[in-house]
């Protein structure tokens, strides 16, 4: 019986490179794999990047899409679905990928933040923690070596934010990964 897998971690964890290894794992077993990343605008078509230089197509997903219909119209239908971005999934879509795994028999695994820059979780990430079969975490580090959990956004001057929504466009270079006790830190200075 196929499973929802859920991978979640802090900013520059490997969740991206994590995710295009299973994808090449699976090819190299000839099984056909289905990526899927978020798209902020009206992109169908997109790529996953890593920050290790691997790179992938991928399809894009809006709040709009019906991730059932796509997976299970797709002729062949794809052995596994891969899913980056996975905390802007809204709950009914976490709920889709799930009745992937239980009626069409499609292992998907998600891969995504799991709190954003204020310590909350995203919609995506709460959804998935809490129906998915099996919760992975993947670890980032700290700059004092400790277990980096916590997303600090920073501002152009490096400093810390504290309010603002929760998804802002701009690039990885305006978070910083830390363990709790350094954010906390942070976001007192
Ligand atoms: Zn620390």
């Amino acid at each position: 019986m196929a499973r929802l897998y859920f991978y979640y971690a802090s900013m520059n964890a490997g969740k991206s490179s994590t995710l295009l290894q299973a994808d090449f794992n699976y090819r190299e077993r000839g099984m056909r794999t289905m990526l899927w990343t978020a798209s902020l605008d009206t992109r169908s078509q997109s790529k996953i990047r890593s920050r290790i230089g691997l790179e992938a197509d991928a399809h894009c997903y809006t709040p709009e899409t019906d991730l059932w219909s796509e997976v299970t119209r797709a002729d062949p239908a794809p052995d596994c679905v891969l899913v980056d971005e996975a905390q802007f999934l809204s709950r009914e879509q976490a709920w889709q990928l799930a009745r992937l795994a239980d009626e069409a028999d499609i292992p998907v695994v998600c891969y995504g933040l799991r709190t954003d820059f204020q310590g909350e979780l995203f919609p995506g990430s709460a959804a998935l923690l809490g129906i998915a079969d099996k919760l992975v975490e993947l670890k980032g580090v700290c700059h004092c070596g400790r277990k980096a959990t916590m997303n600090l956004r920073v501002d152009k001057a490096g400093d810390a934010v504290t309010t603002g929504a929760q998804t802002e466009i701009g690039g990885n270079d305006r978070y910083v990964a830390l363990c709790r006790r350094h954010f906390v830190e942070a976001l007192e200075a």
